[in-house]
């Protein structure tokens, strides 16, 4: 399947998964909790709690390494899992920032791989996602907003074409 056999939707909140790994690479451990995505159409946006606004070399970095693992076509698999089973096995990686309802006892555990096989990014996601990366395409990082008060830096994005 070519690129534009895939909804839109699904591509760019895939992105969002590529992006992530790319930003805890680039900023470190300091920007591991999400605290909130979105995605409609081709647009998207990550925010995560950091501590400071990242320089713009920071952030060309961050969209060339998304892109670099798009390029790499990172296969994307998706395992359910009874809660405990996936806490135990991942930790608490597989959190965002706001918990998972406490009633929710089975999670669908979304697993990026790297080429080397190691986790590029791992995350309880209960959307729809690609198979592997190359499906999104381009990932166009937008101008970044860091909000001070609330910690929180916005990274918007578009996916091309
Ligand atoms: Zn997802």
């Amino acid at each position: 399947m070519g690129v534009s056999e895939y909804p839109d939707e699904v591509r760019t909140h895939t992105a969002l998964h590529i992006l992530k790994g790319a930003v805890v690479r680039v900023l470190g451990e300091g920007a591991m909790w999400t605290a909130s995505v979105y995605a409609e159409g081709r647009h998207g946006r990550l925010t995560v709690q950091f501590d400071r606004k990242p320089t713009d070399e920071e952030v060309r970095a961050i969209e060339e390494l998304a892109n670099a693992k798009v390029a790499e076509d990172l296969r994307i698999e998706v395992k359910v899992l009874p809660r405990e089973v996936a806490e135990r096995t991942y930790g608490n990686v597989i959190y965002d920032l706001f918990p998972v309802p406490q009633h929710i006892k089975e999670l669908y555990i979304v697993i990026v791989y790297d080429k080397d096989g190691s986790i590029w990014n791992i995350n309880a996601c209960n959307k729809q996602h690609l198979p592997s990366a190359r499906y999104i395409g381009r990932i166009k990082v937008g101008k970044v907003r860091f909000r001070q008060t609330k910690k929180l830096l916005e990274i918007p994005f578009d996916i091309e074409p």
